[in-house]
């Protein structure tokens, strides 16, 4: 079995900008690359599970979704760090009905799990809102890390809160 890293994308890997899909305004959040660096390098996976319910809202397609996250790839493949997968949930229940994979949902994560054999109880999530926390915890993960930047974040089912990228592996090897 196999340790992972899962990150959630929007907040995350780029900063977050409503129903993002152009290469040209993706940007990519510091840090992001020496995180993955260190954990690869300590055998995790790279997974990335990301709610984008801008494409049953028709704010963009699979197509735009699909080209983006091929792009982002290569820019990690660039400094030389794998994904392994990225899972999306294209849903929203208000129109497209309840689903099991948009996070809070454990959905994305559990299918990582058949498709790459992975150890959830060794695993990390990190993502910045709490239904992202929610969905590791509920899929059986043991560490999750809440990015907040603005430190304002008052309490979170998290591990631990951080403020920057850096801190996870900083606490994480503590
Ligand atoms: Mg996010
Ligand atoms: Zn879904």
């Amino acid at each position: 079995m196999k340790k992972a890293l899962f990150l959630d994308r929007d907040g995350i890997i780029n900063v977050e900008l409503n129903y993002l899909y152009k290469i040209e305004d993706f940007k990519f959040i510091d840090g992001i690359f020496e995180l993955c660096t260190h954990y690869q390098s300590l055998g995790y996976l790279i997974i990335v599970v990301t709610n984008q319910s801008g494409i049953v809202r028709g704010y963009y397609s699979e197509a735009d979704f699909e080209k983006l996250t091929s792009w982002m790839i290569n820019e990690f493949a660039k400094e030389g760090i794998k994904i392994t997968k990225v899972y999306h949930c294209p849903h929203h229940p208000e129109l497209s009905g309840a689903c099991s994979c948009r996070k809070p949902e454990p959905g994305m994560i559990l299918e990582a799990k058949k498709e790459f054999d992975i150890d959830l109880e060794n695993s990390i999530l990190v993502g910045d809102k709490e239904r992202d926390i929610e969905a590791a915890i509920a899929a059986g993960i043991k560490k999750s890390y809440l990015f907040d930047e603005t430190g304002l974040h008052k309490t979170s089912k998290a591990t631990k809160t951080v403020s920057k990228l850096k801190d996870i592996y900083y606490v994480d090897t503590k």
